[in-house]
């Protein structure tokens, strides 16, 4: 099976910086069923095309080799080494992983910003009412053009239904963000097929919520979705449902709170919260106890015990170090505590993303104005952060060779100054909870270490000793009576 993207953004051959793969040559990725074959069929300023090729072994997945194949291939006549399916998301998700995260060393700013491209996909298995491609891709903003695949004349004497073939070559374009068309791909190619040649588990759903995050909550058939890729499993499609609305209604709510009159927080102009709009604050409550009920996702864990902890010391005005795309910025702004937030990152791709989640260009003037992000390295004095009642990195000192530690330390602790210093980390001794983790294997590419929680402290506590702060350690997360709990954090207070 074969999956193409073009792009006519100029210069065309920065689809190579996108996708991290050299159009020079032909690349070769084996996978536990089979191989991806990775090429540039076309390559010139003004148009290139890559191209995965899906070599599927049909005896492996028989033999049971392809991971998860129990009852799928009990016979060798089966489509699955043909056709587009669960198979070629994991291809991407293996192959293509920095792009599908958004994430591109040499263009950033690319990988940020939508550009023309156009997938095509053969043969995609659809399995369901005939309109269900466009239901699924339009309201993405695709252009949607599918080319149907007639099945063998010959096969028709199987009796009914088999002349009509479920296979069609799919073809997209839009303009989108790199990242965006390969989630959209990575999640609608198995909910298209109804199968998945794997055992869906719980990390499905997390993989779901993750690569959903910025679409799927606002997609009409996003039932349909959940229910489909969740294998049907109802509670399940109900969580990711919930959690996606969640997300949405902070955002909306941040946007909204301040354009209402000062009676209270009440049915604003622009609140598009749809139900209880007289209380959205206890809708929120309500849901955000809804939410810590259910098995957060680590790094909402986090998240959320950054942002009580800030709420806890009393601080207003705040500064998120390394804010990335704005996670907790987002979380802050929804607390009215926080009279001035400001965000700083290296990453102008990461700020970019930032002000769209919080939609800053639409936000309302006196809520605007409670918010900034700003280009930075930490690593160098900075006075616009210096005078602020607290600072918050949130996983960000592993991203720093260990050598550029110590001057973060002195920008921060001696220059910035501000009274409390949140800091977490991950923890490495739960390593060894996470499946699938080699030994030594560090969780993201980018880290450039992980501590255990001693080493943690070995670094923390002098720190604090160092430049007149207190610090206390914890973990973040269920604690485990060996490995401790999978995050870690540090509260340091000034002293004096
Ligand atoms: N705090 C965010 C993002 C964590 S990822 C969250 O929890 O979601 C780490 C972030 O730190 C990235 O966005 C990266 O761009 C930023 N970063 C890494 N080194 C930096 C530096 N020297 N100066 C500023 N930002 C940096």
């Amino acid at each position: 099976m074969l999956l193409t993207l073009t792009t006519t953004h100029q210069p065309a051959t920065d689809l190579g910086f996108l996708l991290h793969k050299n159009p020079g040559r032909v690349h070769e990725a084996p996978l536990s069923f089979g191989r991806a074959v990775l090429f540039y069929p076309e390559l010139s300023e003004s148009r290139s095309t890559f191209a995965m090729l899906l070599d599927i072994d049909p005896v492996a997945l028989v033999r049971g080799k392809g991971r998860g194949s129990q009852g799928l291939f009990d016979q060798y006549v089966s489509d699955r080494p043909y056709v587009a399916s669960s198979f070629l998301s994991v291809a991407i998700a293996k192959t293509l992983r920095n792009a599908l995260n958004g994430s591109s060393k040499e263009r950033p700013d690319l990988a940020a910003k939508a550009i023309p491209l156009s997938a095509r996909v053969l043969p995609l298995p659809v399995r369901g009412a005939e309109d269900l491609v466009e239901r699924l891709f339009k309201p993405l903003g695709y252009n949607v053009e599918i080319e149907s695949i007639p099945l063998d004349a010959k096969l028709s004497y199987l009796g009914d239904g088999w002349d009509v073939s479920p296979y069609v070559c799919l073809n997209l374009s839009g303009t989108v963000k790199l990242s965006e068309l390969l989630s959209h791909l990575y999640v609608l190619i198995p909910v298209l097929d109804k199968q998945k040649h794997y055992f869906v588990d719980r990390n499905e759903l997390e993989k779901l919520v993750a690569k959903g995050e910025s679409w799927l909550g606002g997609h009409p058939e996003k039932e349909l979705i959940a229910n489909r890729y969740l294998r049907f499993k109802r509670s399940w499609t109900r969580e990711v449902l919930a959690r996606l609305a969640f997300d949405e209604a902070i955002a909306e709510e941040a946007a909204s709170e301040l354009s209402v009159s000062s009676s209270g927080y009440g049915s604003g102009e622009g609140h598009a919260g749809g139900e209880d709009t007289g209380e959205p604050r206890e809708a929120r409550k309500d849901a955000a106890e809804e939410a810590l009920e259910r098995p957060i996702r680590l790094h909402e864990l986090r998240l959320e015990t950054v942002a009580e902890k800030l709420k806890e010391l009393g601080a207003r005005r705040v500064v998120d170090l390394g804010c990335g795309s704005g996670k907790l910025l987002k979380r802050l702004l929804a607390e009215m505590q926080f009279s001035e937030i400001v965000g700083i990152d290296v990453s102008s791709g990461s700020l970019e993303n930032a002000a769209r989640r919080l939609r800053l260009d639409t936000m309302p003037g006196k809520q605007r104005a409670r918010i900034r992000i700003l280009q930075g390295a930490l690593t160098y004095r900075d006075r616009r952060i210096e005078g602020y009642d607290a600072a918050a990195l949130v996983e960000v000192i592993e991203h720093l060779d260990s050598d550029r530690l110590s001057a973060l330390e002195r920008a921060l602790f001696e220059f910035a100054r501000p009274e409390h210093v949140i800091v977490t980390t991950p923890n490495r001794e739960y390593n060894a909870k996470f499946e699938g983790m080699a030994p030594g294997q560090l969780r993201h590419a980018d880290h450039r270490f992980e501590w255990t929680r001693q080493e943690f402290a070995k670094w923390a506590e002098p720190v604090a000793e160092r430049f007149g702060y207190q610090v206390e350690l914890s973990g973040i997360g269920d604690s485990d009576e060996e490995f401790g709990a999978p995050s870690q954090m540090a509260v340091f207070a000034r002293v004096g």
